[in-house]
């Protein structure tokens, strides 16, 4: 696929950070690896654009993947982080916003009755683990194919987001030590759990699952998929740990959670939270979480957790997600869904369209995608052609055919409208397509 070159600032941007920084990027799927071209590095944000360096707008349905769900430079949050900063960044002790941020989190989710902030949601599946064998004393894990939990080593194994999107089967630099104690399932395989709780009796410490996966693209757990999780769990003495770094505050006030309400020992947390800032967290039982240091044993700790910006940040846009946003959000985007699919019924070209409350994914298939195996099987050199089309009229899905387009409460008329614009070409692109 040739690309018509229109982004000369990002192109020598690019350039630039490809002789400093490997792949020219900081985390993997910015690079555009999978749809080819030139990443476009943006310079601001406003509601529901982003304008790049080439002074070009977007209308944003990757939202900072998650978090961005009030829009770019929300007023108040900007205010707050403002606000926060002239005090000072950084204090290296307990502080008033890490209280409020916390209340505000144990408020929304009842599962939750202490929580441990942290910078990334990496940090925070990483530590739920750790507490999880220590609490219980056992070894092993279990996750499941696509999904994924941040760089963990022990959870780098079969992952979705960026390691799908490369094609990476693992990660070299994880010894066979550091995962060996990760059993690896495939989504929504309630038997295969089971059938593993029976092999290692007395051994898994814990189940770790996305919620609701939106790393393989958006593939919802099955009717009753969770709830057996739990129960195989509970029955067994291992920890249910529910992955809602991308699904909490995003599908409704209380995540993931206040959809199912199945019940986890333990939950993480990120994006959404931090408000654009860099704040995560894990939290749940009062008894397990009792475990962690300086109350128990099992250590964890962060020079930058509970960070005064990053918390006003995130109590301010907690603060706005009232029930009336998320009805905005989940609107705007059954909206946006209904468009794609009836412009891609139109030209005929076989989709999928699955969504996890607001988030969702268009899979380039006609098959209902259940698992990991099921979302590689789609047409994703459709997806490539789709998406840039879609960008060279202005619009930024997020780069990979596996990842959840995110929407905010900014996308307005007037940008599902340029949306809806957009979609007639991109669509025929993907018609047009070949492997
Ligand atoms: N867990 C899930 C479900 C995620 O989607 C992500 C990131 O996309 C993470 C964990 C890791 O979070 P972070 O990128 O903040 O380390």
């Amino acid at each position: 696929m040739s690309f018509p070159y229109e982004a000369p600032v990002s192109q020598s941007l690019f350039d630039r950070a490809s002789a400093v920084t490997p792949g020219g990027v900081n985390s993997p799927v910015r690079a555009f690896r999978a749809v080819g071209g030139t990443p476009r590095f943006m310079v601001s944000g406003t509601g529901p654009y982003l304008t790049d360096a080439d002074g070009r707008e977007y209308v944003d349905l990757v939202c900072s993947w998650g978090p961005m769900i009030l829009g770019h430079s929300h007023p108040e949050v900007i205010a707050a982080v403002q606000e926060a900063v002239a005090h000072g960044t950084s204090f290296g002790t307990p502080g008033a916003g890490e209280v409020e941020l916390a209340e505000e989190i144990v408020a929304r989710i009842e599962p939750v009755e202490q929580v441990r902030l942290v910078s990334s949601g990496t940090e925070a599946t990483m530590s739920a683990i750790r507490l999880a064998r220590g609490f219980t004393g056992r070894p092993k894990v279990i996750k499941f194919a696509g999904c994924y939990h941040g760089h963990v080593d022990a959870l780098l194994a079969a992952a979705g987001s960026g390691v799908a999107t490369l094609g990476l089967p693992d990660t070299p630099g994880v010894t066979g030590a550091q995962a060996g104690d990760t059993i690896v399932l495939p989504y929504n395989d309630i038997e295969a759990v089971r059938a593993a709780f029976a092999a290692h009796p007395g051994e898994i410490a814990c189940v770790i699952t996305e919620a609701a996966p939106g790393n393989m693209g958006v593939v919802p757990p099955l009717p009753g998929f969770n709830q057996g999780l739990k129960d195989l769990c509970a029955g067994n003495g291992a920890l249910y740990i529910s992955d809602e770094v991308m699904t909490g505050f995003r599908v409704s006030k209380a995540g993931w959670y206040g959809i199912d309400g199945v019940r986890p020992d333990l939950m993480t947390f990120g994006k959404v939270m931090g408000g654009g800032f860099p704040a995560a967290a894990f939290g749940g039982r009062a008894d397990v979480m009792a475990h962690l240091a300086p109350a128990g044993p099992v250590y964890q700790a962060g020079t930058l957790s509970g960070n005064p910006i990053a918390t006003a940040a995130g109590v301010a846009q907690l603060r706005l997600l009232d029930d009336a946003a998320y009805e905005k959000v989940d609107a705007v985007s059954a909206e946006v869904r209904g468009l794609v699919a009836a412009a891609l019924e139109r030209e005929g070209v076989a989709h999928r369209v699955q969504a996890a409350g607001n988030m969702f994914t268009v899979f380039f298939t006609d098959a209902e995608v259940t698992d990991y195996d099921g979302a590689k099987a789609q047409e994703s050199f459709r997806f490539t052609a789709f998406f840039h089309s879609m960008l060279s009229q202005g619009v930024y899905l997020p780069p990979s055919a596996f990842e959840s387009w995110f929407l905010s409460t900014a996308h307005d008329a007037a940008a599902v409208e340029r949306i809806a614009a957009a979609l007639p070409a991109a669509a025929r692109a993907a018609a047009a397509a070949t492997a």
